[in-house]
């Protein structure tokens, strides 16, 4: 991979080199090549059950999942990576329509830091949609996961909470069934504070107090955005994974995957549109935080 110089700061503009954040597209494709050896090595461990990660939205895994989900490969788990909800977002359409960027300036990747594109700014706003799963699917082929699961649940966390847990609560039970000794992996939604990663832990609660489901950890997906001294990160965990270099130069490709412009594949970075703030903090800080279940736990809408 070529350098990244993070927080590098230099001439803005168009016409000069435009002051770059860590995450740019061409190292990106730098990693895609590196990456090619070591997809599809896991033969060996086909007959173990697998880990199963459940991401709430396109980017949580590449934030706060990555490098759990690299940690399960390397020890011989097969790894499924699972987008629970569509991601419709009416705001990340707004932003792709309004000319000049204003959301990145000279951050964004799009020529001229410019996009117009006209679209639908309303609910289910289809080519968001589209958009961020081309972006996903992209990320989870840097992981290297073995199935990638897109339950295409509509983000409706917001809303008819209740049962949006519910249908949640379905996917997962039908995968627990298919895949019986799974160890599921969700996002701390109470620690995360958004109603829809809050939704796929109440599943998870929920399935626990039933016995559908016993291997459970929660990884603190928000924490980078939460606390800006990555001291502060982590307190609390049950586990923090310390992210080995080779793993987390995976990671980083998996992150890179939301600040790739390239039209022809439907990727509008988007991801680092909506949360550069979150994915900046991610790159740079190579732990994970890992939580169970606590006692304590109250189910329900944040
Ligand atoms: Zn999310
Ligand atoms: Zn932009």
């Amino acid at each position: 991979m070529p350098a990244h110089v993070p927080n590098r700061s230099g001439p803005s503009g168009p016409s000069g080199p435009s002051r770059r954040s860590v995450l740019t597209t061409a190292g990106l494709v730098a990693a895609g090549v590196a990456l090619d050896g070591t997809v599809g090595a896991s033969s060996a461990s086909a007959a173990a059950a697998p880990a199963i990660f459940y991401s709430p939205h396109q980017d949580d895994e590449a934030i706060g999942l990555a490098g759990s989900i690299l940690e399960h490969k390397a020890a011989g788990r097969p790894v499924y990576l699972v987008l629970v909800s569509k991601g419709e977002n009416g705001g990340l359409a707004e932003y792709m329509n309004q000319g000049d960027c204003k959301t990145l300036g000279d951050r964004c990747s799009a020529p001229g830091h410019h996009h117009r594109l006209g679209w639908q700014e309303s609910w289910p706003t289809p080519e968001v949609v589209a958009g961020r799963t081309a972006e996903f699917a992209l990320s989870a082929k840097a992981l290297g996961v073995d199935k990638v699961i897109n339950f295409k649940l509509s983000d409706e966390a917001f809303g008819d909470y209740d049962n949006f847990v519910k249908k949640v609560m379905a996917k997962v039970r039908a995968l627990a069934q298919q895949y019986p000794g799974a160890s599921h992996k969700f996002a701390a939604g109470w620690l995360d504070g958004t109603d829809t990663h809050k939704a796929c832990s109440d599943a998870a609660y929920w399935l626990m107090k039933n016995g559908e489901l016993t291997d459970v950890r929660f990884n603190y997906i928000y924490a980078y955005k939460h606390f800006s001294d990555p001291a502060d990160r982590g307190r609390g965990a049950d586990y923090v994974l310390h992210i080995p270099a080779a793993h987390m130069a995976r990671k980083r490709a998996s992150i890179l995957a939301y600040n790739t412009w390239d039209p022809g594949r439907n990727l509008y970075s988007l991801g680092y549109h909506s949360v550069s703030d979150w994915l900046e903090p991610a790159y740079a800080d190579p732990r994970e935080f890992v939580y169970t279940l606590p006692k304590k736990y109250k189910p329900g809408k944040l």
